[in-house]
């Protein structure tokens, strides 16, 4: 049996008959627009049918019933899921979900979605996802703590440092990683800090994680504006979304001589043409319960407006699905950088990629989140704490790795960068699944 995955021409494309076009939707949630990409990315690739199916089908799903004594004494019972999507390249890594919209469908494409991730950026890990169906705002600490520990006592089988690391995700943070971690620990008997990713870093997180994902996107931004011959040092960004990855990533590339036109957050936008000062956005920010409404150092505009502004870099970095067929056309940045999961449609790629302009796709541009949970695994694991220091220069590096390997693939095969993201992705696992071999 032949044991590589070959890049198949990109002229050949369209001879790999046997995969159905992929079928277009009027509205698509990101993960029909994921499944898009992986079908595209695999055509190109001529992935052979039977890869094509293991690929795309998740390798376990875990379904559990968790019944919480809640404060006031009735008993309800939770639905939580677990889906290991791939565990071909290594244990499988993925975050766990507290939000009341999760059901299996989406833990099982966000699974997909962190196998691709982690390939791409080439750390050893396999993709996961879990989630449990509840409304954690209107609940106790006592009753996620205990909604936490029965999750970690059901899954006790299937985590494990080893075999299927969790990490926070919507409605869960270090709080609640460090109850699983304590839960997950009892039941072994021992402190088994490795289990879960995302912990205080008191009790063995990482320096570096909080800033990591919008550093990644920092870093992947420079090193395209390098091959797009654009200076940072004139020039101009919007960034949409000022939490965790859009405030870190304003930072850092003001750091880097870029002027930031434009931030935004759930209260509006916030535009000034001689650009804003981000460590007073902060400030205020910071005064006013993470909100950036009434802020003075700006004009007021829409979050429709501040992604069709006429800047260098454009950094979507607030949620799903903002950049769509209807305003693709308007978009006057020269690139686009995703710190956000899936801001793009799948109808509006051929749109930018027609008008010339470039993307940094998620599945590269925020990779540096994952990149330093697997450094937080490694240092665990080590038992040793490495300096914020280390952590930053290593993921430096992976992620400009990774930005240079698939620049390299788009241009081989004049694809986006995303669908080269892909095809390095899907080629990766593919190989490696071949030379592991199946039944
Ligand atoms: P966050 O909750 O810290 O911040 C989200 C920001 O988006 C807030 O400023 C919020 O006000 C703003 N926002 C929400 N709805 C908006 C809207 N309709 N219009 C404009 N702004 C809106 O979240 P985060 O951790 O920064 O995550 C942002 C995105 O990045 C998400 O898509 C997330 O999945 C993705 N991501 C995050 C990480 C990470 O390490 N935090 C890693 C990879 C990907």
């Amino acid at each position: 049996m032949a044991i590589s995955v070959t890049f198949v021409p990109f002229k050949n494309r369209l001879t790999m008959a046997y995969i159905e076009p992929a079928p277009i939707v009027d509205k698509e949630n990101p993960f029909e627009a994921m499944m898009s990409r992986f079908h595209t990315a695999a055509q190109i690739l001529g992935l052979e049918e039977q890869v094509y199916n293991v690929l795309k089908s998740p390798a376990k799903q875990v379904t559990v019933s968790l019944p919480v004594t809640m404060d006031d004494g009735t008993i309800k019972v939770f639905e939580g899921y677990r889906v290991i999507h791939s565990t071909i390249l290594g244990p499988s890594k993925g975050g766990i979900r507290f939000d009341p919209e999760v059901n299996i469908d989406e833990v099982k494409a966000l699974a997909a979605w962190m196998t691709w991730k982690c390939a791409v950026v080439d750390i050893p890990y396999g993709g996961a996802k879990g989630g449990v169906a509840c409304q954690p705002r209107e609940m106790s600490a006592g009753e996620i703590e205990r909604l936490m520990r029965a999750y970690t006592q059901a899954m006790s089988d299937v985590f494990g440092p080893d075999q299927d690391i969790p990490a926070p995700d919507m409605g869960t943070g270090p709080r609640e990683m460090a109850w699983l971690m304590d839960q997950y620990s009892r039941n072994k008997g021992m402190t088994v800090s490795a289990v879960v990713t995302g912990k205080p870093i008191v009790m063995g997180g990482s320096l570096g994680r909080t800033e990591a994902t919008g550093r990644g996107v920092m870093v992947t931004a420079l090193a395209a504006m390098e091959k797009l011959k654009i200076n940072p040092f004139k020039a101009t960004c919007a960034v949409q979304g000022f939490g965790n990855v859009g405030s870190w990533a304003a930072q850092l590339l003001e750091d880097r001589g870029l002027k930031i036109l434009s931030i935004s957050d759930v209260s509006g936008a916030y535009f000034n043409d001689h650009g804003i000062d981000i460590q007073d956005a902060l400030k205020y920010r910071d005064a006013h319960k993470g909100s950036l409404e009434g802020y003075k150092g700006a004009e007021k505009i829409t979050n429709e407006e501040l992604l069709t502004l006429p800047v260098d870099l454009l950094v979507p970095a607030a949620k799903e699905d903002v950049i769509t067929h209807l305003n693709a056309p308007k978009i006057q940045a020269k690139l686009i950088v995703e710190g956000a999961n899936g801001p793009t449609s799948s109808k509006a790629d051929g749109i930018i990629y027609e008008k010339g302009i470039s993307v940094v796709p998620d599945i590269l541009a925020n990779a540096g989140g994952v990149t330093v949970s697997y450094f937080e695994w490694v240092q665990n694991r080590l038992g040793y704490k490495w300096t914020a220091e280390r952590v930053n220069r290593r993921s430096d590096r992976i992620m400009k790795d990774a930005f240079d390997n698939v620049y390299r693939v788009s241009n081989e095969y004049k694809v986006s960068m995303r669908i080269a993201a892909y095809m390095v992705a899907i080629d990766k696992v593919a190989k490696t699944y071949k030379f592991r071999g199946g039944f």
